[in-house]
């Protein structure tokens, strides 16, 4: 269940390269938000409001844990993390197979697509050569650390892999669960309108990096970009925005693999330093008597 809009989430299922498992949500809180009423915050629902509270705060607490599992399994491992967020249609999956296209075979990478239905972004992955689990969430909006840890018994990845993990196209509710990632990547496409930031606030104020995708479209568009990108730095100063399409020969893709290869560095380099101190104290306690 989402604590943003009280869906359900206990039909999950989840599809890899050695098949399909239907995935029933043991590790979820089964309560019920009351997803007929209004529960209007801080405006006297008295008990209710309470118990809605407690039941985010519960639901939260059982995703943050699972997504400290994965994180720290992520991280024994050296892979690095992406979690992908945006509205449905913001070209998530298209620059997906563009930029593991343009990596081939020098990086090793695997993916986690989100949907409701069907496996056609993982089918679309797999078609690059690349390893995808298409997780379906069947009435669920977003995807949760527990489904994550799942899809991760599928995809062993090498020290140094990027494991990319497309959400499900929503501008809610994925902003509120953590999968374990080490960044997030919201996506905003140029059609998407300028005050998107503004009426969608979590979901930008979280992000380590934006993406304005789809900038081949912008001569044909009304759209004003630079209040788009002002709105952005209203809700998020710090994180880069960059410019990006997958059509016209691609516009802007080398800065955004600029951005992917100076975090799998800084992870290489975290691992290279953690083998270089064990391999000094391993040849000190080499050296000491007797
Ligand atoms: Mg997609």
């Amino acid at each position: 269940m989402c604590v943003s809009c009280g869906c359900g989430s206990h039909d999950v299922t989840i599809s890899g390269a050695h098949g399909e498992h239907r995935h029933h949500a043991h590790g979820h809180d089964h309560s019920h938000v009351h997803g007929d009423e209004h529960h209007h915050h801080g405006e006297g629902a008295g008990t209710d409001a309470t118990r809605t509270v407690e039941i985010e705060r519960g639901i939260l607490a059982k995703n943050d844990a699972y997504a400290a599992r994965n994180r720290a399994r992520l991280n024994a491992g050296g892979i690095v993390a992406l979690n992908l967020l945006a509205g449905p249609g913001a070209g998530k999956t298209t620059l997906l197979v563009e930029t593991l296209r343009i990596l081939g075979a020098r990086v090793p990478a695997a993916v986690i697509e989100g949907d409701q239905q069907t496996a056609n972004d993982a089918e679309r992955i797999r078609a690059t050569g690349t390893p995808a689990v298409q997780i379906n969430t069947g009435k669920g909006c977003h995807l949760d650390a527990h489904m994550v840890g799942h899809a991760l018994d599928e995809l062993p990845l090498p020290p140094g892999g990027l494991l990319f993990i497309e959400n499900v196209g929503n501008l809610v509710c994925p902003a509120a669960f953590d999968l374990g990632e080490e960044v997030r990547v919201t996506l905003l496409s140029v059609t998407e309108g300028e005050d998107k930031p503004l009426k969608y606030p979590d979901i930008f104020q979280s992000a380590d990096l934006v993406l304005l995708t789809k900038t081949d479209l912008l001569p044909h568009l009304d759209v004003d970009i630079d209040a788009m990108e002002r709105n952005i730095a209203r809700i998020n100063p710090v994180a880069p925005v960059l410019h990006v399409s997958t059509k016209t020969g691609g516009i802007g893709l080398a800065a955004w693999l600029g951005w992917l290869g100076d975090i799998r560095r800084r992870r290489l380099d975290g691992l290279a330093a953690a083998a270089e101190s064990r391999a000094k104290s391993l040849r000190a306690a080499a050296e000491a008597l007797p």
